[in-house]
């Protein structure tokens, strides 16, 4: 009978509580998964299906949410989440058996695509020479995915240990093959999207139809991986699986028979490490042929014959046959879709009356036959698969080393009373270390290597009796203003060094697992913690990285706080200002005000909470990834990219506006060189607005035109000041030192750069990014405002 079959076996038929309701440590068996739509399907296709194991591994320092142990691998969800998950406890199994010493341990991995066994030598229609052969990277989230890109194309995208780092494609050419284009896909765990990079993922695959799948599983926890593999199988495309992180599923003691797991599947499996470059070579070689002889799988029927959904599926299949060949979706893939109800399938296959009829008439079928609702049913059927082949090629290790040692990380760093003051502490740490000892350190270094430049160059203008105008272009206008944007490079490479660290070691995963009770108060979920530290390198990146939140709201949201991050951008106007009005103060001062910034964040967020964006957050299921040593490799290769990307935007957007500004102020409306400043041609534009200024003490035109400039690109607010005010005596007889609080305010609030603002445009359209840029000036003129009435206030200023 097919129950003996199942997945999970023991299925205990009540529930006796919910999963909410045990304690750390203890164990219990799934017997049904409330809940409704994608939150529901999400659940199951993270293997939370009737008969699963779950163990509770510990809840979050603030109670809520509890992190479990599912299928070997760690998931944390809300206690909300939880009480929907009817469970009967069980004592706790003991652990794995100790693994067989495996008879193989690496049998050596045939060639690929033996004529008559994936395709018929005589038959073969290979794909033209001249043919671009596509491939699409597939694979749940940190399975290796950018690691493997990296390494296939020899390119630098930035690969991260957090669920969700890849958020846009990215497409590169084969090492050495330049006839092909493989794109990193963002990570997915099921074809059932949860959230919108999901959808892109399998948009992509279905509708993009690229010649091969690269199918990359992470071998360590390869229950879970093989889900998605089933459901690419379905898609009747040619599929490679790539086996990742085999070094550290043999490192322990397990191992995998590749051979019988490839006679299984029907499709090449290649064993690789990413990370440590082994077999690499071989995967190229099985994809680029199972592409151009467009190899499909052999097996796409996962069901057994007795399994109360076997007849149904074929039943949908039958049923919806015509439909499929007219929209051109995979037959086998669109009948489970269909059956479990996927609303994206089921309004492109545009059934009939009468067949909706018939596939509800099947659905039924179902529920009668196997006691699971179609979804639960389709998950089990798969899982019930994957153990099959599991058992028959798998020999797992006992514990893994890696596994041991994040447990014991975790003790401390998700621990009951030590995660949060360990949290500030680290945070406390990256920004002193920045901002105080290496990063300083350097930029210490690069600042007189640059005012030598300067001296050097000025000596040799003025023996070469250069022009004075263009004399002035250089030294007042380029050295002056792009060089002391230029100081700043090692800070902003610095901090991203450690924005990386965090993010590649599987730390800010854990941050988001504690922070989400408090996130909750304001909104938010755990998940929007990302954007957010992100947000403290740059803006862009930042917004870039909210699509891997699940709900929209969520996205708009957070997408809205991260203007109140201080970007490295900003760094430089708070350091200009710190120099001149508050040298003894300056860790108090910049502290204040990346303090200030968060707290105007959350603030403002109870607002939108209130009024526009009402509800609650969207629920939060999330995978812990082992804590990984990041690599050398990526963490240089993210270095460089962000000192590029800093470099071209000096000489590029800063150089720009600083020549423009230096013109502007040393010409007036007739083209004359103007020896009083104020009587140029910027003087006259900024005369429009310094107005508005005038409240906040701001008034001078000096500092409205750089305020103006900042919205090319932050820095240029220091180099503009530097070209207007010349040495650094200047603005302090402008400014008292409440305008120049008041100023580093307004700096901090107002509207994001003009990059940070065409990426609010991509994620939520012009109407949003231009209510955004008028919305952040509003408030920081109101913030400062208040600040300066307050300060005058206390100080007596208006006597
Ligand atoms: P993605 O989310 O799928 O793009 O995964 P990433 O490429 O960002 O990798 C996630 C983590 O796994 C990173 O910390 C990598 O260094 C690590 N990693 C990737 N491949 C391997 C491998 O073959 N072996 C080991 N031990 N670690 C790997
Ligand atoms: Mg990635």
């Amino acid at each position: 009978m097919w129950t003996e079959k199942r997945a999970y076996m023991n299925i205990s038929q009540t529930a006796d509580m919910n999963l909410g309701e045990l304690k750390a440590g203890e164990s219990c068996v799934v017997v049904s998964v409330g809940g409704q739509g994608a939150l529901r399907q999400h659940f199951l296709d993270m293997g939370i299906i009737p008969g699963a194991e779950i163990t509770i591994v510990k809840f979050a320092p603030l109670g809520d949410p509890v992190e479990v142990r599912i299928h070997g691998y760690e998931l944390s969800l809300r206690l909300d989440d939880a009480a929907k998950i009817a469970v009967t406890k069980i004592d706790k199994t003991e652990e794995a058996e100790a693994p067989k010493k495996s008879k193989k341990t690496h049998t050596a991995h045939p060639y690929l695509g033996e004529p008559g066994v994936h395709h018929d030598k005589k038959t073969e229609k290979p794909l033209p020479d001249d043919h671009v052969l596509s491939f699409a990277l597939v694979g749940n989230q940190n399975s290796g995915k950018t690691t493997l890109f990296n390494r296939l194309t020899g390119s630098n995208q930035h690969v991260g240990n957090f669920p969700g780092v890849t958020v846009d494609r990215k497409d590169g050419a084969i090492i050495g093959h330049a006839n092909t284009v493989i794109t990193d896909l963002p990570g997915i765990y099921s074809m059932s999207p949860y959230s919108s990079e999901e959808i892109v993922s399998r948009d992509f695959v279905l509708n993009n139809k690229p010649d091969a799948l690269i199918n990359i599983v992470d071998s360590t926890n390869i229950e879970r991986n093989l889900y998605l593999t089933m459901q690419l199988l379905e898609t009747d495309r040619p599929v490679v699986v790539a086996l990742n992180m085999m070094d550290e599923l043999t490192g322990n003691g397990g191992s995998i028979d590749i051979n019988l797991m490839e006679e299984i599947l029907g499709v090449p499996v290649v064993p690789i490490s990413a990370a440590k470059n082994q077999g690499i070579d071989e995967l190229i070689t099985h994809a680029l042929h199972i592409a151009k002889y467009c190899e499909k799988p052999l097996e796409q029927d996962f069901c057994a014959p007795d399994s109360p959904i076997h007849d149904s599926i074929h039943a949908v299949e039958h049923l919806i046959e015509e439909k499929t060949k007219a929209c051109g979706l995979p037959l086998r893939f669109a009948a489970c879709k269909a059956l479990e109800g996927d609303s994206l399938i089921l309004d492109k296959l545009d059934l009939d009356e009468n067949e909706k009829d018939l596939l509800e008439h099947i659905r039924v079928k179902v529920e009668k036959k196997s006691g699971l609702d179609p979804s639960a049913a389709v998950a089990d059927m798969r899982f019930a698969y994957i153990m099959q082949l599991c058992k028959k090629c798998v020999v797992k290790p006992k514990q893994s080393k890696e596994r041991a040692r994040s447990e014991k990380a975790d003790r401390i760093l998700t621990g009951k009373f030590t995660a949060i003051p360990i949290f500030i502490l680290i945070m406390a740490a990256v920004f002193v270390l920045t901002f105080n000892v290496i990063g300083a350190g350097l930029q210490w270094l690069l600042e007189q290597g640059i005012d030598k430049l300067t001296e050097v160059t000025d000596l040799a203008l003025t023996e070469a009796n250069v022009n004075e105008v263009i004399h002035s272009l250089i030294i007042d206008g380029i050295f002056e203003g792009v060089g002391s944007v230029l100081s700043f490079l090692p800070i902003v490479v610095v901090m991203f060094f450690f924005l990386s660290l965090l993010e590649d070691s599987g730390y800010i995963a854990r941050i988001a697992f504690f922070m989400d009770k408090l996130l909750r108060k304001i909104g938010l979920s755990g998940r929007s913690i990302v954007p957010m530290l992100i947000g403290f390198g740059c803006t862009v990146p930042a917004v870039m990285s909210t699509r891997t939140l699940p709900s929209d709201r969520d996205r708009k949201m957070t997408i809205f706080l991260t203007p109140f991050m201080s970007c490295t951008a900003k760094l430089p106007i708070y350091a200009f200002f710190v120099s001149s009005f508050f040298p003894k103060q300056g860790g108090l001062v910049m502290t204040g005000l990346y303090l200030l910034g968060i707290i105007v964040g959350i603030l403002i967020s109870f607002l939108y909470k209130k009024v526009l964006f009402k509800g609650e957050a969207a629920p939060f299921v999330m995978e812990l990834p082992n804590y990984r040593l990041p690599s050398l490799r990526s963490t240089l290769q993210l270095m460089w990219e962000k000192a590029k990307d800093f470099l071209q935007k000096a000489f590029s957007v800063i150089l720009i506006a600083t020549v423009v500004v230096w013109f502007l102020q040393s010409f007036d409306t007739r083209f004359n060189l103007v020896t009083d400043s104020s009587e140029s041609i910027m003087a006259g534009i900024a005369g429009f607005i310094s107005p508005i200024m005038k409240p906040l003490g701001l008034g001078d035109w000096r500092i409205t035109t750089s305020l103006i400039s900042g919205f090319m690109a932050k820095e240029s607010v220091v180099s503009v000041l530097e070209v207007l005010f010349g040495a650094e005596g200047g603005i302090t007889a402008v400014l008292g030192v409440i305008e120049a609080g008041t100023l580093l305010i307004f700096s901090l609030l107002y509207t994001p750069c003009v990059a940070a603002i065409a990426s609010f445009k991509r994620e939520l359209g012009w109407k949003y990014a231009a209510a955004v840029a008028v919305w952040q000036c509003m408030l920081a003129w109101i913030v400062s405002f208040a600040f300066r009435l307050i300060m005058l206030a206390c100080t007596g200023g208006f006597a």
